[in-house]
């Protein structure tokens, strides 16, 4: 059956918070866990209780303010971590263990059958303290996948609620991702999250594969943050599942400029210019083809509306503009040019381009008419 819905659980407070160099204020993190609630955010991950007591605290302060959002929060599989992570507000505990054989030996020192043992005695505990659990497969994308079919089968008689599947290291391509959890969701009822990293690019694209293969639940950050390259971009994974496959979200996402702001701000990672649906450029056009095209009808070269995810298409000149741009420019500007008088005026903003490696501003443009047309000038 067709998937039309799939949950979000925006983890920006916690990955994202984990990428190396972000720290956020106790003021940032309210303001994003309200931010992405408002927008619709069904879940959010907003911390590791472990940490310390003034996490804790702003753990709370997020569960005080009664947002409609779930809240989890993220520990190990151990006492202390699920000691931390009871009576912080949040509902949901993800109980992170190393499923890989690699992570299990030289990072744990341990065996297989300790780690299903170590699953069933924490889930129990955590069910204890009232808390759902979501089982966190670290390094899942390494394991061995018979093991892997008993480490949820074993969860899910302990009493979790869900698996997350984390591709901790990035290491996997949409075409695998697919067969994996296409191969768990056979196996098992469980809620089953995606965790994806983006090291080779390919996070969205392998969160994108985990939903069509039946993955219940994703989990996204602002603008990609997160450790190292970053996990899938919130608003990259919204738009294409509503594009490409009528997967809806829930989410509104006119609200992706100003949540990407201000994530940029908190994180004093500001957005690249191009990076897909909140770059400052990605629905800027020069190019005379295309700007021709746009003015004509928006469709010749518009896939995403940009009003969708709360922007607009600017239009600037450059080396690639043609005359068609340059008089559209210019009657914004009051200003009707013959065609000749584009075409003088189209070399001398390419000349302004290549010199100066920007566009012209409107003061720029109307210089460049001065200069050019001095009999326009003395009859005005
Ligand atoms: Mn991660």
């Amino acid at each position: 059956m067709a998937q039309t819905f799939v949950v979000i659980n925006d983890t920006t407070l916690r990955d994202g918070e984990q990428t190396a160099g972000v720290a956020f204020t106790a003021e940032e993190r309210i303001a994003i866990a309200r931010a992405l609630s408002e927008a619709g955010v069904p879940e959010m991950e907003v911390g590791i209780p472990v940490m310390g007591p003034e996490e804790r605290e702003n753990i709370q302060a997020i569960a005080q303010l009664g947002l409609p959002s779930e809240l989890m929060v993220w520990g190990r599989m151990c006492d202390a971590d699920l000691d931390a992570a009871a009576g912080c507000g949040a509902h949901t505990v993800n109980l992170s263990i190393p499923v890989s054989d690699i992570q299990i030996r030289h990072k744990l020192g341990r065996e297989r059958d300790w780690v299903l043992r170590t699953i069933t005695h924490f889930v129990n505990r955590a069910l204890d303290l009232d808390l759902d659990v979501c089982v966190g497969g670290e390094d899942a994308s390494r394991a061995d996948m018979d093991f892997l079919l008993r480490v949820l089968e074993t969860a899910e008689l302990a009493g979790a609620r869900r698996f997350r599947f984390a591709d901790t290291l990035g290491l996997l391509d949409p075409f695998t991702t697919f067969k994996r959890i296409s191969q768990l969701r056979e196996a098992s009822d469980l809620e089953l999250e995606m965790h994806a990293h983006n090291d080779l690019g390919l996070a969205t694209a392998n969160t994108l594969a985990a939903v069509l293969a039946g993955a219940s639940h994703i989990n996204t950050t602002v603008n990609g943050l997160g450790e190292r390259a970053g996990n899938a971009a919130l608003e990259e994974s919204v738009a294409a599942m509503h594009h490409l496959y009528n997967i809806e979200t829930g989410i509104d996402s006119r609200r992706f400029p100003e949540i990407s702001r201000l994530v940029a701000i908190a994180s004093g990672r500001p957005v690249p210019v191009n990076k897909s649906i909140v770059g400052d450029a990605v629905f800027t056009h020069e190019s005379g083809i295309h700007v021709d095209g746009l003015i004509k009808n928006p469709l010749n070269y518009q896939g995403l509306a940009p009003e969708e995810v709360g922007r607009t298409h600017t239009l600037v000149l450059g080396k690639h503009s043609g005359s068609s741009a340059v008089m559209q420019a210019y009657a914004w500007l009051g200003i009707a040019l013959t065609e000749f008088e584009a075409k003088t005026l189209l070399a001398r903003i390419r000349e302004h381009a290549v010199a100066t490696k920007q566009t012209p501003s409107s003061a720029d443009l109307e210089r460049f008419y001065l200069e050019a047309m001095p009999r326009a000038q003395a009859q005005s």
